[in-house]
């Protein structure tokens, strides 16, 4: 039997590993299922559950996330781009991303149409932004937080990505933790 996949979503304000949700996404796709179809978050978690632990009082976090998820994967089908890319996953353990005060957003979109790499998303009623994947954050990049005129998006200390993120089963092959591109301000800082 092939191993089930694994991922990371963000539901609700965390990241969580989840089983088996590319299965189930491709399958209900294959019966063409519609991101608007009625029906989708139930038969989402219904699946879903089977391999995963749903806790009760946050179902409607774990629907809205895999309707996201899902909405997602059609439109990368419809694009023919491949949605998620996670290009090194030592990025989990590297924590250079925005961390957003959502009292102060007033949903302007700024933040939105200056990031590159998709990092920022909505609420489930658009009127807020809201950190939908960490991981795709670009390194030493502020330009979310530089964009936000209420200052509603903090972004770490650069020092943070001196840290080094190797194992000793994945010995360095550099003397920083990140991107090693040559406009990263980390380096010069
Ligand atoms: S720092 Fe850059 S890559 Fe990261 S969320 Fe903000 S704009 Fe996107
Ligand atoms: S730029 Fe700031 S206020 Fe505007 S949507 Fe983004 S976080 Fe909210």
């Amino acid at each position: 039997m092939a191993e089930a996949s694994y991922s990371q979503i963000m539901i609700g304000r965390a990241m969580t590993g989840v089983i088996g949700l590319q299965e189930i996404i491709a399958a209900l796709h294959q019966d063409g299922m519609t991101p608007d179809d009625p029906a989708l978050g139930v038969q989402l978690l219904s699946e879903f559950s089977k391999r995963n632990y749903v806790p009760p009082t946050a179902r409607a976090a774990y629907e809205e996330a895999l309707r996201r998820e899902y909405r997602r994967y059609v439109e990368a089908q419809r694009t023919g781009q491949t949605g998620r890319l996670w290009r090194d996953a030592r990025k989990e353990h590297r924590p250079w991303f925005p961390t957003l005060f959502e009292p102060k957003c007033d949903g302007c979109g700024k933040c939105l149409d200056v990031c590159p790499n998709g990092v920022l998303g909505w609420n489930a009623d658009e009127t807020k932004v809201l950190v939908l994947e960490p991981y795709e954050c670009a390194p030493a990049c502020q330009r979310c937080a530089q964009a936000c005129p209420l200052g509603a998006i903090v972004m770490p200390p650069m020092a943070v990505l001196h840290v080094r993120t190797d194992s000793p089963e994945r010995p360095s092959t550099s003397d920083c933790a990140t991107c090693g591109s040559k406009d990263c301000v980390a380096r010069k800082a």
